[in-house]
C-alpha cells in the first residue's frame, strides 16, 4: 500500500528535523531505523524517510509544527506492539516516525488521591509496577505490557485480560497532554474524578490511534491494592459451561471477578508444545478451559475459602468439570502464563489467521459452533484456536492453518475467511475490531460496520483537529 498524498521530504526538511531531537535521536540510516519500521510479526514492514525520538513535548511540538507546515505525515509509534499495523508505516518510505520511548518519566503519584502522572512513552509494566511501589493498583493489564507503552494503550484504547472488572483503557484515565496536529500543546492533566464541563476532550483521543493528536502524558487512576488473588484454572465441557460458571462467580464476587478467560484445548496443547516448563495443571483432557482470578479485601485464607466453596459448587452444579485452584503466587502466575502464551505459540504453528471479535456473551455459544463449520467448510483441516476475554465477550478466534498445509497459501486465504467470520460476528450485532483498533488492517472494512453517519461525524473530526491530514494517515480513516 502506498501513502502518495504526501510528497517526500527533502535533505532540508530532513535535517531541521534532526535538528530538533538532536541527530543522535534522528535515525535514516536503515539498520538503524529497521525496528521501527516492522512488527513482531513481520505482517506489516514499511519505510521511512526518518525515524525521530523526541525526549521532551517542546521536541514533539517543533516537531509537528514542522511537519504540519511542510506536509510531512508522520506516524506516532508507542512500544510497537499494536496488532493492527497502525504504528508501522507505509511502504513507500516517505513517512516520518515519531517514537515515545524517550518520554518514560513518572512525573508524580498522588496515593491518596489515587492518581499516577506519567509521560506517553512509560511502559505498561513501569506504571503497574509505580502503582505497586505505592501501595496501589494499576489494573490495566496486557500480554504486551512489557513493552507496550502508556501512550499506546490510550491511543488504541486497549483492553486485556482485566477489563470485567475495570474497564478498558478508556476508563483508567482523568487527563491527558496532546500535542495538536499543528504543534499546539494542549495541556489536560486534569486529575479531577468530577468535571461536567462540557465535551469530553481527552476521550476523543483515546482509540483514536495516533489520528488526531500525539499523547504525551497522561493522569490515571489508581486503585485500592487488593489483599487477596486467587487465580484458578478449570475444565469445562462447553462455553455455555464456561458461562455459567462466569455467572455463578459474579453472583458470589460481584465486580471482584477480575479476570474470566477462555481457551480452547487446542491453545492449550499448542501451549504445552512450544511454552519451555509448560504442564497441564489437570489430570485430565478437557474440551475448553477458563481461567479466572478473583481479587478481593479479604484476608488471604478467607478469600482462598470462598472461592474453593465456589468452585466446589460449579462442580456440583456440572459446570466445570475439574478445577485447579493455585496455592502461591508462583503457581497463580504459571497458569496465567499458559493463557498469556497464546499469542506466541501459536507461531510455531504455521500460518494463523487473526480475528478480534465480540459479541453478546450469551451469543458466544452459537457464534462458536457456526465458525467452527464454516472454517471446515471454507479450508478443511484448518484448526480453529479460539481464546480470549470470555467475561467481556471478546474473542480472538484465530485459525492456524492445516497441519502440513503450505504457510504462504494459507495466509493469502486470510480476507476470504475473516469475511465469513465477520459476517458471523455482524449476525449477532457484534463488533469486528473488540479491543485491537482498526489501524491499516481494518481500514477498509470500516465503512462497512458504521453508519454513514458515523463515518462523517469521525471524517468531520478528523478534519477538524488535523486538517492537513499529517497524522497518520491511511490508519483508521
Ligand atoms: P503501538 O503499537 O506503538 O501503536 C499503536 C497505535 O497507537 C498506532 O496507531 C500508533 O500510531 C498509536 N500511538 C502509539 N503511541 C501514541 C501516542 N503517544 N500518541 C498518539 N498515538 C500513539 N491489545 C489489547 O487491547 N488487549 C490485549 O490483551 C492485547 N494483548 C496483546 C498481546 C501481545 C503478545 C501483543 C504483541 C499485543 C497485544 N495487544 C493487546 C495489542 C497491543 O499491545 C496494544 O494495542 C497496545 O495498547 C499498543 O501499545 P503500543 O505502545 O505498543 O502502541
Ligand atoms: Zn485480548
Amino acid at each position: 500500500m502506498k501513502n502518495s498524498a504526501f510528497a517526500m521530504p527533502g535533505a532540508e526538511t530532513l535535517a531541521r528535523f534532526a535538528a530538533i531531537t538532536g541527530e543522535r535521536h534522528a535515525l535514516s540510516d536503515p539498520a538503524a531505523m529497521a525496528p521501527y519500521l516492522s512488527e513482531w510479526r513481520d505482517k506489516y514492514v514499511g519505510r521511512a524517510a526518518m525515524v525521530l525520538r523526541p525526549g521532551s513535548v517542546e521536541e514533539v511540538s517543533q516537531i509537528l509544527a514542522l511537519a504540519n507546515d511542510r506536509r510531512v505525515a508522520i506516524v506516532p509509534q508507542g512500544g510497537n506492539t499494536g496488532l493492527v499495523g497502525g504504528q508501522v508505516p507505509f511502504e513507500e518510505g516517505n513517512e516520518v516516525v515519531v517514537s515515545l520511548g524517550r518520554l518514560n518519566r513518572i512525573l508524580s503519584i498522588d496515593a491518596q488521591g489515587n492518581t499516577l502522572t506519567a509521560q506517553a512513552g512509560c511502559t505498561l509494566a513501569a506504571i503497574q509496577h509505580a502503582a505497586q511501589e505505592a501501595g496501589r493498583l494499576f489494573p490495566l493489564s496486557l500480554g504486551s505490557e512489557g513493552s507496550c507503552q502508556i501512550g499506546g494503550n490510550l491511543a488504541t484504547n486497549a483492553g486485556g485480560v482485566a477489563v470485567l472488572s475495570f474497564g478498558n483503557a478508556r476508563e483508567q484515565v482523568l487527563g491527558l497532554e496532546v500535542v495538536l496536529a499543528d504543534g499546539r500543546v494542549w495541556d489536560g492533566l486534569r486529575s479531577l474524578r468530577k468535571d461536567n464541563t462540557g465535551y469530553d476532550l481527552k476521550q476523543l483521543f483515546v482509540g483514536s490511534e495516533g489520528t488526531l493528536g500525539i499523547i504525551t502524558a497522561a493522569v490515571l487512576k489508581l486503585r485500592p491494592r487488593p489483599r487477596s488473588r486467587e487465580t484458578a484454572f478449570a475444565g469445562v465441557k462447553t462455553p455455555r459451561a464456561a458461562i455459567a460458571l462466569l455467572q455463578r462467580a459474579q453472583e458470589d464476587f460481584g465486580a471482584g471477578v477480575t479476570s474470566f478467560e477462555l481457551m480452547a484445548r487446542i491453545g492449550l496443547d499448542f501451549t504445552l508444545r512450544h511454552l519451555a516448563g509448560a504442564r497441564d495443571p489437570l489430570n485430565e483432557k478437557w474440551p475448553w478451559y477458563v481461567l479466572l482470578e478473583v481479587s478481593s479485601g479479604d484476608s488471604q485464607e478467607t478469600a482462598r475459602r470462598r472461592v474453593e466453596a465456589l468452585l466446589y459448587e460449579a462442580m456440583e452444579a456440572g459446570e466445570a468439570g475439574d478445577v485447579f485452584l493455585a496455592q502461591s503466587q508462583a503457581q497463580g502466575e504459571a497458569l496465567w502464563r499458559l493463557r498469556t502464551a497464546m499469542s506466541e505459540v501459536q507461531k510455531h504453528e504455521g500460518g494463523s489467521i487473526k480475528h478480534d471479535v465480540s459479541v453478546p456473551v450469551a451469543a458466544i455459544p452459537e457464534f462458536l459452533e457456526q465458525a467452527g463449520k464454516q472454517i471446515e467448510e471454507l479450508v478443511p483441516g484448518a484448526r480453529p484456536v479460539p481464546f480470549g476475554h470470555l467475561g467481556d465477550g471478546n474473542l480472538h478466534y484465530n485459525v492456524s492453518q492445516p497441519e502440513g498445509a503450505d504457510k504462504e497459501a494459507f495466509l493469502a486465504r486470510w480476507e476470504e475467511v475473516s469475511a465469513a467470520i465477520h459476517d458471523l460476528v455482524a449476525g449477532h450485532n457484534g463488533s469486528i475490531s473488540a479491543e485491537h483498533g482498526i489501524g491499516r488492517m481494518k481500514r477498509d472494512l470500516l465503512p462497512g460496520v458504521k453508519s454513514v453517519v458515523e463515518m462523517e461525524m469521525m471524517r468531520a473530526l478528523k478534519r477538524t483537529f488535523d486538517p492537513r491530514g499529517i497524522l497518520n494517515p491511511g490508519k483508521l480513516l
